[in-house]
């Protein structure tokens, strides 16, 4: 846990704020009321805005910003977070994200983003922030958007997150061996999609902007992904 906290801490993540958050995420999954990020919106609560976006460069545009800033605005705004009656934020231990009994660890989580930012402070002032932005900076927002031949370091989190959600404390290290063998008990429920990644969110961008019902829908609370503003 320690290597964890260090390693998460230097990547700028506070580490049991989201460490609390995620365990709620995974106890919510796909809720739209209780979910903690990546919570489906219904069609009336798309924003006002989206429509300018709903176009070929729109979407290149929205694409650019969430893979490239979704993860801080997320921590700090809550940007595609659940809803909370007030601001939700993950550096504030007193937000409505945490109970009574996580704010000290909160705390914990700030002092640690502070030393690290006061250490990138340090260096930016001994070599320059030009010298920050591209040893750190610019990694970050990579390692951020897309782990792409980190995703072997990450053990295949990305590629085997079908796993991660149904044992999630499960540790990572053999993940695809765990992929393997739950793909025969899960039978038919087991789905695979193949699409190259960049057409996936190209798809999900085009495809995925709220969740209805569908008209003649038999199944009550099953909503699915439309795009018809
Ligand atoms: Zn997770």
């Amino acid at each position: 846990m320690l290597l964890a906290t260090i390693d998460d801490t230097a990547l700028l993540v506070p580490y049991f704020s989201w460490k609390y958050s995620h365990r709620r995420h995974h106890s919510n999954t796909g809720s739209m009321e209780r979910d903690e990020v990546f919570v489906p919106k219904p069609r009336s609560q798309v924003p006002w805005f989206s429509k300018y976006f709903n176009n070929p460069p729109g979407r290149v545009l929205t694409l650019a910003v969430t893979l490239l800033f979704g993860w801080p605005l997320y921590l700090a705004f809550n940007v595609s977070g659940r809803h909370y009656d007030r601001f939700a934020c993950h550096f504030d231990p007193h937000g409505p994200i945490y109970s009574d009994r996580e704010r000290a660890q909160i705390y914990l989580s700030d002092v640690g983003i502070l030393a690290v930012s006061y250490g990138l402070f340090r260096l930016a002032a001994a070599k320059g922030i030009v010298y920050l932005i591209c040893v750190y900076g610019v990694p970050l927002l990579i390692v951020n958007g897309d782990y792409g031949v980190l995703n072997k370091v990450f053990h295949n989190i990305t590629d085997t997150h079908v796993a991660h959600h149904l044992f999630s404390t499960m540790p990572h290290y053999h993940a695809m061996e765990a992929t393997k063998a739950i793909k025969p008990l899960l039978g038919d429920y087991y789905h695979f999609d193949g699409t190259a990644f960049y057409k996936a969110m190209w798809r999900e961008a085009t495809e995925c902007l709220f969740v209805e019902p569908d008209e003649d829908a038999k199944d009550k609370g099953v909503f699915w992904y439309k795009n018809k503003l």
